[in-house]
């Protein structure tokens, strides 16, 4: 994604936001009386899951065994450390568990935008770490190249492809915020309204900069299926429907224990868990998980995509703190992500929470005052699912165990290319190697966590609640949003 992407996402590190402030798990049955017509078909699956090429399941671990490598996690952070420990290492023996199916979680769900900001963005990196910024944006660019040549290199077919990114403005107070964007950006470019109507047409659109380089797009899970392919041509042994319900000290190494009671002693392990409850309690609290939802279209007929342009296919996004982001697909499919971004009390991550009639309403309504010349247009999927949102918008690292395991968390929305080098990062800090990576402040600092409840949810409710306020009030911030800013827990404009 662009720099400038990423820099607002950081304003809004709960995604979008809710338009109400009740408890949201109070609304999850709620269904609107009018939701929205094109809705009605529309699958509840994810959509790039829902494929009749999805790989069949890989049998459960069911047996005690040995490993110089666990992975705990089927998704991009896994299945990444797995292909790069084989490349490191053919040796070494390998093994991946995951819980339920590879690439099922925020993986195979996502907008598929693969950028190469590994700091969420240049504005968050240039806040945080200002000296080692350059650093990090050429490690990023290394990253996302690696990730293109190592999908060249084992036929991953998951439609990766370099169009740029589009942000658009659709309030006045944006305009300058996009002049901003260009401002010492040699590869930004600046478009008026007409000329950015002219690339993709919305009668909401005032302006746009166009960033050529620094993301690709992806299908999401077939970049999972293709990786753990990959992964298995090297040696690695994969399984799924494996919950690990504790890792301990063993010997001299980890013992992994499944939901089976089966037991792996592993030499090292590496824990790819994203949002869902870390293996590592004393990491609980530096994560919230929280949804986001997305819906995809039927395809579009080639009226419909004369009717919208869009030729150059740029993944894009708004620039309210309640964005959307939208990409199209290799078949002519509009995804269309974002806006409502929901944090349920207790941190709860529960299948229930990845449909929420009302925000697929409130996206399709939106979708159709963005774009009125496709209306008519149906839906096939609507579907959500939880980021792991750290109080520093990216990646944190580190190690446990006596420094047998390693960890990487805390993506928080900006996942799919930064796992690659969050894969590398864990193995650097097992394997002891002292590498550019390790020296980054970035990785050697941790984000602060979050509070306990009821003082996340109030903290969350009351930033989403701030976040809307300044949307509505042309982007001025209030105080909460100040004082975060303060902190550097803000969302800096
Ligand atoms: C709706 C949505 C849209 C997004 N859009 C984008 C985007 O466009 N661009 C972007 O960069 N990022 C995006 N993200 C974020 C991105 O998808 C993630 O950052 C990334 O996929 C994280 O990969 P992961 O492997 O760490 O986590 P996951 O894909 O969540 O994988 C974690 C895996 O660990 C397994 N697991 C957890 N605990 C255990 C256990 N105890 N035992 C066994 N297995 C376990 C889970 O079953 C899961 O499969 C989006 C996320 C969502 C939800």
């Amino acid at each position: 994604m662009s720099s400038e992407v990423s820099r607002r996402l950081v304003q809004r590190p709960w995604g979008g936001l809710g338009a109400d402030l009740e408890r949201s798990d109070w609304h999850d049955a709620a269904m609107p009386a009018d939701l929205h017509p094109s809705l009605v078909d529309a699958a509840t699956t994810p959509y790039w899951l829902d494929r009749p090429t999805r790989p069949a399941p890989r049998a459960a671990y069911d047996v005690n065994g040995t490993a110089d490598l666990c992975i705990v996690g089927g998704g991009f952070s896994g299945l990444w450390t797995a292909i790069l420990a084989k490349e490191r290492d053919p040796s070494r023996d390998v093994l991946l568990l995951e819980g339920n199916r590879i690439g099922w979680a925020a993986s195979g769900r996502n907008g598929g935008f693969c950028a190469a900001s590994l700091t969420h963005g240049h504005a968050n990196g240039v806040q945080r770490w200002p000296d080692e910024i350059e650093t990090l944006e050429r490690l990023g660019r290394e990253n996302l190249d690696a990730i293109e040549e190592t999908l060249e290199r084992y036929g991953v077919d998951c439609d990766f492809e370099r169009p740029g990114a589009i942000t658009v403005a659709t309030e006045p107070h944006h305009l300058e915020w996009l002049r901003d964007m260009v401002e010492g950006d040699p590869d930004a470019t600046y478009l008026d309204e007409d000329a950015m109507r002219a690339e993709v047409s919305s009668p909401t659109f005032l302006a746009g900069v166009l960033e050529p380089h620094g993301m690709a797009l992806v299908d999401p899970a077939r970049l999972a299926w293709g990786l753990a392919a990959a992964a298995e041509s090297l040696g690695v042994r994969i399984h799924e429907g494996t919950h690990v319900t504790g890792v301990a000290r063993g010997g001299s190494g980890v013992d992994v224990r499944t939901a089976s009671g089966a037991v792996v002693r592993a030499a090292k392990v590496a824990l790819g868990t994203n949002a869902f409850p870390s293996l590592v309690r004393r990491l609980r609290l530096h994560t919230v998980p929280v949804y986001d939802y997305a819906l995809m279209t039927e395809p579009l007929s080639p009226q419909q995509l004369d009717a919208i342009g869009w030729r150059g296919r740029q993944g894009m996004d708004d620039m309210t703190n309640q964005f959307h982001y939208f990409r199209m697909t290799r078949d002519h499919r509009i995804l269309w992500g974002g806006y409502d971004a929901v944090y349920h009390f207790g941190r709860h991550v529960r299948p229930s929470y990845d449909q929420r009639p009302e925000t697929f309403d409130l996206l399709a309504r939106q979708f159709f005052t963005t774009f009125p010349q496709l209306e008519g247009l149906r839906f096939s999927h609507r579907w959500g699912g939880a980021i792991d949102t750290c109080t520093r918008f990216c990646a944190f690292f580190g190690t446990a165990y006596a420094g047998r395991a390693a960890y990487a968390l805390g993506y928080t929305g900006l996942g799919v290319g930064a796992t690659r080098f969050g894969a590398d990062v864990m193995l650097d800090l097992l394997d002891g190697v002292d590498s550019e990576r390790t020296r980054l402040e970035m990785v050697r600092t941790k984000p602060l966590p979050f509070p306990p409840e009821p003082f996340a949810f109030t903290g969350v409710q009351l930033t989403r609640w701030s976040l809307a306020a300044a949307d509505r009030n042309g982007g001025r911030r209030n105080t909460w949003l100040r004082t975060l800013d303060r902190l550097g827990l803000g969302f800096d404009s």
